[in-house]
């Protein structure tokens, strides 16, 4: 199913009329409310000479604005680029000239920090109504499949971010595959992260494109999450692992009705199958797991209700995904093999923005030549089809000539009671190059670190063991909930030089 965009935004607008499109902290937006102002939004950044070919940027909150305003830029034919405000201000300098935008949207929190970037244009979303004035309403821009729709700045969690284009093409295949989160024109999705994350972005556009309601939240916080989910009686909701654990960790949480839930989604980390558990138990409605990257290529799913012996895989392929795994010198590996994740689908980036060279590092050809995104995941499928995923490859740790999954030894580490959150990392050794080393959140605080590095080792092969266990406050995470591992090794390995 190859939707238009912009004229499936009409389109809705008509059907749906009254019913709310989306639902912040400051009010609602109808669905005719929102057709009216995207086609406002799309007449003003015409009368602009934005278009076909124009890149906009924003460095914003999620509100209702926030999303009219990245629906009226695609609905204009022009490339929306939602800047990461995580991002450090350097980094969102770079990222801003080198998408070329010169129209930036901004909200007051981060007003001060757009002022920064050298675009021409700043507009605050509170401030949309002023800033179109009377332009008038246009019809959606016509656009060519390979027209760009987004471009997302990857999370840099393993390095320095990269411009990941998505044109139309990749956008309507990849929407087509959402079909799976049963998310219909009576849903109701919350969103909590943020709009510049990838996974956030293909949920709301399936949203939308399916003519539901989109609860928006700017700033994720248990309770709040709760309450919403209950007045606006959600059926679906857009999470990432840790969100799930702080949930299920929420004291209050048995309080909440949450019976009007069909789907929850998880994906950008991996869900731990103890985490599973709990939500299948104390949460109705099924759990859908996804794996998958910005840049598209491989994409597989979970259904938790449907594999409940399958909890600690991704799931298997999406239809349409050809997924494989190759050795360090690139070969194709048998099924079954261990190896670095590679994956093709119609949904795939045509490229990093204006970087070939680590676009071709990020592609693997095959021997019949189909060109292929390399995940830097390493995994391994079983017999069933299903995806062990291990580890990304840079966190892997090679200790006297063994690689060490951190994944197998965290999944230890997560079930010792004491224990409420872990990273394994690779830390130096003078007699083993690498040596893992265990940091631990407690949730008591009399724990002992030594006694949890035995308990954990007894359960680990000789090759595998801890060498020490250490207790943090907390660990650091991405605005997106992912484990800064990098950041966490940084102190380690500085203190070698
Ligand atoms: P960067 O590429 O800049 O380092 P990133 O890889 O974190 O950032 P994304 O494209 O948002 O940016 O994330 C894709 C990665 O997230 C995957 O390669 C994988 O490592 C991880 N990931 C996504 N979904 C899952 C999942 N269900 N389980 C485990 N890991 C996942
Ligand atoms: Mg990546």
């Amino acid at each position: 199913e190859l939707v238009a965009f912009g004229p499936r935004m009409i389109e809705n607008a008509k059907r749906f009329g009254d019913k709310p499109c989306v639902i912040d902290e400051t009010g609602t937006l109808t669905w005719a409310d929102f057709g009216n102002l995207v086609a406002r939004i799309a007449g003003k950044l015409q009368s602009m000479g934005i278009g076909r070919g124009s890149m906009v940027a924003s460095l914003a909150e999620n509100s209702a604005n926030n999303v009219a305003m990245y629906a009226g830029v695609v609905y204009a034919g022009a490339c929306m680029v939602p800047l990461p405000f995580s991002a450090t201000e350097p980094a969102l300098i770079k990222e801003r000239a080198d998408c070329g935008a010169t129209l930036l949207f901004t909200n007051e929190k981060f007003r001060e920090t757009a002022e920064k970037l050298g675009a021409e244009t700043i507009v605050d979303l509170a401030e949309i109504e002023a800033w179109i004035g009377d332009a008038p309403a246009i019809d959606p821009v016509e656009i060519q499949q390979d027209d760009l729709f987004d471009m997302i700045y990857s999370s840099g969690t393993t390095g320095s971010p990269k411009g990941i284009v998505h044109d139309h093409r990749f956008r309507a295949r990849q929407f087509s595959r959402t079909a799976s989160y049963g998310l219909e024109e009576d849903g109701v999705l919350m969103i909590s992260t943020p709009l510049y994350s990838n996974t956030t972005l293909v949920a709301a556009i399936a949203g939308l494109v399916r003519g539901a309601t989109i609860v928006s939240m700017s700033r994720f916080n248990t309770v709040k999450f709760l309450e919403l989910s209950e007045k606006h009686r959600a059926t679906h909701a857009m999470l990432v692992p840790v969100q799930y654990t702080r949930l299920m960790d929420e004291p209050r949480f048995d309080e909440f009705d949450l019976s009007s839930y069909q789907n929850k989604m998880s994906t950008s980390a991996p869900l731990p199958g103890i985490v599973i558990e709990q939500v299948m138990k104390r949460w109705p409605g099924n759990v859908m797991e996804f794996y998958g990257m910005t840049e598209g290529g491989p994409a597989t799913v979970l259904d938790c209700a449907a594999y409940p012996d399958k909890w600690d895989t991704v799931g298997k392929p999406q239809p349409g995904a050809d997924m494989r795994v190759i050795d360090e010198d690139g070969n194709e590996l048998p099924a079954g093999s261990f190896g670095e994740v590679v994956g093709r689908s119609g949904s795939m980036m045509p490229g990093y923005h204006n970087n070939p060279e680590k676009t071709r590092e990020a592609t693997w050809v095959s021997a019949d030549g189909d060109h292929f995104v390399r995940t830097g995941d390493m995994g391994r499928f079983d017999d069933d089809g299903f995806l062990h995923l291990l580890d990304r490859k840079k966190d892997m740790i090679i200790s006297g000539g063994f690689n060490i999954y951190a994944a197998d030894l965290e999944a230890v580490l997560r079930k010792h009671p004491d224990v409420s959150d872990v990273a394994v990392i690779a830390i130096p050794s003078r007699d083993w190059g690498e040596t893992p080393l265990g940091l631990v959140v407690v949730n008591r605080k009399d724990a002992d670190p030594e006694a949890i590095r035995q308990w954990t080792n007894d359960q680990l092969g000789k090759t595998q063991r801890l060498s020490a266990v250490e207790v943090r406050d907390e660990l650091p995470r991405s605005e997106i909930g992912k484990i800064l591992k990098r950041e966490l090794r940084e102190p380690y390995w500085a203190k070698q030089d």
